[in-house]
């Protein structure tokens, strides 16, 4: 049995890896001392605030095939959407004036010279609609330098979210297609280059995908320890029936087991890094209706409300039984609003909430 003290000496000395995966095999009475530690440490570096990023998922059209998503290009049962303008920039526009001081714009990976243009108009509209006070988040997968580059310099964007999905190469290309758009190392290099940037930069791994062990996990740790990232948002794997990795769903840990995998992963992570944001992923929420308050719990000090038009939202399926298809934002705003208090922390509104880490990385370098 660890003591709080025994974890946080394990973590904290050059950790192994040896250690991490202890930690990430523990339940009952022992997981519990690990969240709760995960969340003492939470408190002391970045307080009990929980920080808001309004979610606008601006379109499900994607020129990639990875064989877990379910807006992958090849899905063909999905209705395809793009927000409009307007839409976009109302949802931006209802953060802005409920004070949630940030949003994130994600969307399926596309890469045309006019897709990036409307995008770029995009983002100089809602920096001018909201004075430029509003945080921006960009998930938008892997884009070139000079396109990563306007985004940064001319329009301010300040954070960039890439997961990695999986730091295991050999992983990683068993759940992607093998070819040149689904490369490792161009997903490896654009991480960089996104620091490169200087990009508060956020990556993650999904947890509980086929054929993934205990020790890889333990090694995606590792991987964002290397990389010194800003954030990390990561979430459990949910198979989506329309996805060519369905077919290995007798093979997956069970959901619940997934689930409390990702708390541990979210502790230990809060615990080596300290000083980063961590998201509180939906899909958590997806498993269990408790899931983001148990994620603030174990360290996570970032919730993403979804501002998606409604009418949208089901053809945004990522995974099934994504929740809060039909709730809109207004409700979705009281709801997480009780949730975040239940944890015993505030709501950051009015507060941009940028990792302190990055900071830190940024003034040492
Ligand atoms: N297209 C961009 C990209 O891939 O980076 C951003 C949007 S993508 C939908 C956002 C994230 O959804 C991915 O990084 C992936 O980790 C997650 N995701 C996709 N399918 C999932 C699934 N079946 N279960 C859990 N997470 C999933
Ligand atoms: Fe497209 Fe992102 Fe889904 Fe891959 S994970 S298929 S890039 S939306």
């Amino acid at each position: 049995m660890h003591s709080k003290e025994e974890i946080i000496k394990r973590l904290q000395s050059d950790s192994n890896k040896e250690d991490i995966i202890k930690l990430l095999n523990t339940d009952g009475e022992q997981q519990n001392v690990l969240l709760k530690t995960a969340n003492e440490i939470k408190s002391k570096y970045v307080g009990n605030v929980v920080y808001l990023r309004g979610l606008i998922e601006y379109s499900n059209f994607c020129e990639k095939n990875c064989k877990y998503c379910g807006i992958r290009k090849d899905n063909k049962k999905i209705s395809r959407y793009t927000m409009t303008e307007q839409e976009v920039i109302d949802a931006a526009l209802y953060a802005y004036q409920e004070n949630y001081a940030s949003i994130a714009l994600q969307a399926g990976e596309l890469s045309s010279e006019k897709y990036i243009r409307k995008i770029t108009s995009l983002l100089e509209k809602i920096n001018a609609e909201t004075n430029n006070e509003l945080g921006i988040t960009l998930s938008l997968g892997e884009q070139s330098e000079e396109t990563l580059k306007i985004w940064k310099e001319k329009l301010g964007i300040r954070r960039y979210l890439l997961r990695i999905e999986t730091s295991n190469k050999e992983l990683y290309e068993k759940i992607h297609p093998n070819n040149e758009t689904h490369s490792f190392q161009k997903r490896l290099e654009t991480l960089k280059l996104l620091q490169k940037l200087n990009y508060q930069v956020g990556t993650g791994v999904m947890i509980g995908l086929p054929f993934q062990t205990i020790e890889n996990l333990a090694e995606d740790i590792l991987f964002f320890k290397d990389l010194d990232v800003d954030m990390i948002g990561m979430g459990p794997y949910i198979e989506h029936s329309d996805t060519p990795l369905y077919e290995y769903k007798n093979r997956l840990l069970p959901i619940d087991q997934r689930y409390n995998l990702t708390l541990k992963m979210i502790a230990i992570c809060r615990i080596m890094f300290k000083d980063i944001n961590i998201v509180a992923s939906t899909a958590m929420q997806a498993i269990d209706y408790r899931g983001r308050e148990a994620a603030i719990m174990a360290g996570a000090n970032i919730v993403m409300p979804n501002l998606t038009p409604q009418k949208y939202r089901e053809n945004y399926l990522l995974y099934q039984n994504k929740p809060c298809l039909d709730e809109d934002a207004r409700r979705c705003k009281q709801c997480l609003e009780v949730r975040i208090q239940l944890t015993g922390n505030k709501t950051g509104y009015g507060e941009w909430g940028d990792s302190r880490h990055f900071f830190r990385r940024t003034a040492l370098n």
